[in-house]
């Protein structure tokens, strides 16, 4: 089991795998170039923290000692103790390279990798590295303390030990292992984001409203949430960042992304994390904007 793990990126992903490592027992180096993100991410994970400490599923004294094993910065250099550096960044392939390389000359010989990356192939991220052996897809859900699945994804150099490590660290985390071959978006995205793309054509057309559409899926499917809030819950941009890999790399059309998801991007308007999506979060309840 990796005793120091890097996590680089501490937005909605990178401060959730920190917190769920770090409080069993993990010592966390989380890294992101933006010191409001950091401070944004921390103050997420002592909320996470402390709501759990409410409903009695941890103690006081597993909060301060979760946090105090958390440390940060905005350099690379932090990293250099991790035995896995686990790399939970923006999604787009030119950032995720350019992370590996100023990464790599910090790291231990032996240091595993891995990509959180939601759809991006983890064969084409290994080849940007040094290691290509010790790379392995390591896809968490969003929230992450919350949701029980961790894909795993083998590169095509993957060895096999560095995979039974990486199940090893996810089955420690409490979570369910799913196997996906390297494929565009590999399990869930391959199937959840054309239902969400096939949703928001769905608003795009008129054929249904927001609440209209969100009300149908969840009454008429059972599913949890909307398919629109679902959406905005994962941020648009990396929704369109996801549908982009997809039809870019299947070479499909059925994959391409609705031009409102396009706008909507293209407007700053990216979901819960920047306050509007498809829902405005600026009130107390959310109110569809379409
Ligand atoms: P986010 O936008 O919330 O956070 C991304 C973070 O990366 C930001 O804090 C940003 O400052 C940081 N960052 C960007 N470039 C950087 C760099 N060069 N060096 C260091 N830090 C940098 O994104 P997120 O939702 O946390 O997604 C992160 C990754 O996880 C993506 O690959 C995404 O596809 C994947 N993912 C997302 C979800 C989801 O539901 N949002 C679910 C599973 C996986």
């Amino acid at each position: 089991m990796f005793k120091t793990v890097g996590v680089v990126g501490a937005g909605q992903m990178g401060h959730g795998i920190a917190q769920i490592s770090a409080a069993k027992g993990v010592a966390v180096r989380l890294m992101d170039r933006d010191e409001e993100a950091l401070a944004t991410g921390l103050e997420k994970i002592r909320k996470g923290l402390a709501r759990q400490e409410r409903r009695g599923l941890i103690g006081e004294a597993d909060v301060g000692d979760t946090l105090a094993r958390i440390e940060t910065g905005t350099d690379f250099s932090i990293l250099a103790d991790c035995d896995m550096v686990i790399e939970a960044a923006s999604e787009n392939e030119e950032v995720k390279r350019d992370i590996f390389k100023k990464l790599i000359p910090h790291l231990k010989a032996e240091a595993m990798l891995a990509s959180n990356t939601s759809s991006i192939s983890i064969t084409r991220l290994a080849a940007a590295t040094d290691r290509p052996a010790q790379f392995c897809g390591c896809h968490f859900m969003n929230p992450v303390p919350a949701m029980n699945l961790v894909e795993l994804i083998r590169g095509l150099a993957t060895a096999e030990e560095t995979f039974e490590a990486f199940q090893t660290y996810a089955e420690a985390l409490d979570k369910t292992v799913a196997v996906s071959e390297d494929f565009p978006g590999f399990i869930v995205n391959r199937i959840l984001l054309p239902m969400i793309n096939e949703a928001i054509y769905t608003l795009y057309e008129g054929v249904g409203s927001v609440t209209a559409i969100d009300t149908a899926m969840k009454l008429g499917t059972k599913h949890p949430l909307g398919p629109l809030e679902l959406a905005d819950f994962i941020g648009l941009d990396t929704c369109l960042a996801i549908l982009g890999v997809l039809h870019g790399d299947l070479a499909d059309s059925k994959y391409r992304p609705c031009p409102l998801l396009v706008k909507y991007v293209e407007a700053g308007w990216l979901g819960v994390k920047t306050g509007r999506g498809f829902y405005d979060y600026s009130q107390d309840v959310p109110r569809p904007t379409r």
